[in-house]
């Protein structure tokens, strides 16, 4: 065995799942709103670990930390477990895994030699959770005619450094609605609840600025859900600011953590209300 061999992780596993039940833990309550943090996890599989050239601090920074708790606003919630390097659930599946810097904000993420077993197992978890979404959210179409889908995510507004001034506030709301992928004139009704019920909201004093397709426009999950559920399902992309998060050290405030979880909560109610409104 030679020196480069010994420091050559084994190939990964065969892309065999652990249950869907742990990478993408389901509640399901009342009501037609059903929250997703796809984002949310930072968990890797210890065998996939041995390839990932990034540091523990370098993933979080582009995961979504503590959108999880976001959902709890409402009471039908999807999280992931897994973080988005292992399979971003939110890009296609042909580009599930992050493979070049181009595609991964210049990081480079794997060790080379691990791509192709890397893929796979982004594709199988990729199927695996769109198969679960689209059984939940056709139990509550079932229940509800329509439902409606807060897609929660954060972005990150301090590229530049910790100590570099924020990016300008004029292009980078504190919630970026991505409408994007819908029928936005046969949605309008629970867009336009959304945007009121958010606007309304002081957090520390200030109201919230809250935009339509600033910065984003929603993705994989969104298209999934129109493509899918064209006249039944809406999906809210939904990014915060990381303005409850310190995107360089990982620290939270709290305080402004639960405001948001509480704004989103109330934005929940009344988009279920307007619901009643889509298609007169
Ligand atoms: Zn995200």
């Amino acid at each position: 065995m030679t020196a480069s061999d010994a420091a050559t992780p084994r190939p990964p596993i065969h892309p065999a799942l652990v249950s869907p039940d742990h990478l993408f833990p389901v509640v399901e309550g009342p009501g037609p709103v059903v929250a997703l943090a796809v984002h949310a996890g930072h968990e890797i599989r210890a065998d996939l670990l041995a390839y990932c050239l990034l540091s523990e601090a370098e993933r979080l920074r582009e995961e979504d930390p503590f959108t999880e708790v976001l959902a709890e606003a409402c009471p039908t919630r999807l999280v992931a477990r897994r973080s988005r390097f292992e399979a971003d659930l939110n890009r296609t599946r042909a580009s599930a895994l992050c493979e070049t810097p181009e595609e991964c904000w210049g990081l480079r993420v794997w060790r080379e030699e691990a791509a192709p077993g890397l893929v796979a197992i982004a594709q199988a978890e990729h199927d695996a959770f769109y198969a679960r979404l689209a059984d939940l959210l056709r139990r509550i179409e079932a229940r509800h005619g329509r439902f409606v889908v807060f897609d929660l995510h954060s972005y990150n507004h301090r590229r530049d450094g910790p100590d570099a001034p924020p990016a300008p506030a004029e292009d980078n709301p504190e919630i970026n609605l991505g409408t994007g992928t819908m029928d936005r004139a046969y949605w309008a009704p629970v867009v336009e609840r959304f945007l009121a019920e958010m606007r309304a909201v002081r957090i520390a004093g200030a109201a919230l600025d809250v935009r339509e397709n600033v910065k984003f426009e929603g993705r994989e999950v969104a298209r999934f859900v129109h493509e899918g559920f064209p006249e039944t399902g809406c999906v809210l992309a939904i990014e915060a600011k990381k303005t409850f998060v310190d995107e360089w050290t990982g620290a939270l405030d709290l305080a402004r953590l639960l405001a948001l979880r509480e704004a989103l909560g109330r934005a929940a109610a009344g988009v279920a209300q307007a619901l009643g409104e889509v298609g007169r």
